[in-house]
């Protein structure tokens, strides 16, 4: 099995729509031993559920927004489990009111918060899980991304230009991280229903022009994240960094689909 012995932390379960969730059982079934996190009550006893079909999970609290969840993250895991060989970054939030109007009215607190938590978190998190990876060598981190942070996709909005600045951290984390033997990569998925999606305006027009236009002629589900996200944390990505690969049935090659 790839994840054999190896521990991972998984950010970003919420149901079993979640692409994270799709990430957990891959790595679940190639052996590796998880810690997930919820943000607050609301989900804990959804993300209890679901961890029920895990071998000894390990449930913990974070909002990424908060330092304070974040260093006790760390803490936590630090004690039970010694250490870290892959972290999977599966969170984003944006309001909705951002996610339907034009990109031009986008808030001051609107634009902050959407990069707070899903851009700035994954390097909150990567600073904290540096030395819990050093404890094992070295370690694999990846991050979910979009196309709509490459190009101007309709609705994603204050989303897209979060994105852009979560790829760029991809980057500058990869250069930095490298030396100590970590990867930090990115995929970026077609769309997928999932909670976070529905915000999305216009989510259900999105999955119909994807599957239509993508080379592969369908949409992107779960699974296929998954089994990528498994050659990135895995040694089969060791000579892997700084990338963004993209699963979405080939959606990002074309220009134009038809003339
Ligand atoms: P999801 O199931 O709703 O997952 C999003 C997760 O982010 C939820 O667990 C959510 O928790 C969490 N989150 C939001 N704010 C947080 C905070 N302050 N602290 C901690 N966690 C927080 O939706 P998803 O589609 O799987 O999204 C996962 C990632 O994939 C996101 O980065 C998204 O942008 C990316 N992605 C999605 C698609 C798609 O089409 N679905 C395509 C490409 C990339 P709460 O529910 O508690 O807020």
């Amino acid at each position: 099995m790839l994840l054999e012995g190896k521990v991972g932390l998984v950010l970003g379960v919420a149901n079993k729509r979640s692409i994270a969730w799709g990430i957990v059982q891959a790595a679940a079934r190639e052996g590796a031993r998880l810690a997930l996190t919820y943000q607050g009550e609301r989900l804990e006893e959804n993300v209890r559920e679901l961890a029920e079909a895990l071998p000894n999970p390990l449930l913990l609290p974070c909002d990424v927004t908060s330092d304070a969840e974040l260093d006790a993250l760390a803490a936590s895991i630090q004690e039970e489990l010694g250490g870290l060989d892959f972290v999977v970054h599966s969170v984003a939030f944006a309001l909705r009111e951002e996610l339907d109007g034009q990109f031009v009215n986008t808030s001051r607190d609107g634009y902050r918060l959407a990069q707070d938590v899903s851009s700035y978190s994954l390097t909150a998190v990567a600073r904290r899980v540096v030395p819990l990876m050093e404890a094992r060598g070295g370690g694999s981190i990846v991050t979910l991304t979009y196309l709509g942070g490459e190009r101007v996709v309709p609705h994603y909005n204050v989303m897209g230009v979060a994105k852009a600045a979560l790829e760029m951290s991809v980057r500058y984390l990869a250069a930095d991280l490298g030396p100590k033997g970590i990867r930090v990569n990115a995929i970026s998925a077609g769309p997928i229903k999932t909670l976070a999606a529905a915000g999305v305006h216009g989510f259900s027009k999105m999955l119909e022009y994807h599957r239509s236009h993508a080379p592969l002629r369908k949409n992107t589900d779960q699974d296929e994240v998954g089994d990528a996200a498994l050659f990135l944390i895995s040694r089969l990505g060791r000579g892997v960094t700084g990338e963004v690969l993209h699963v979405d049935g080939g959606f990002h090659v074309m220009g134009m689909s038809a003339l």
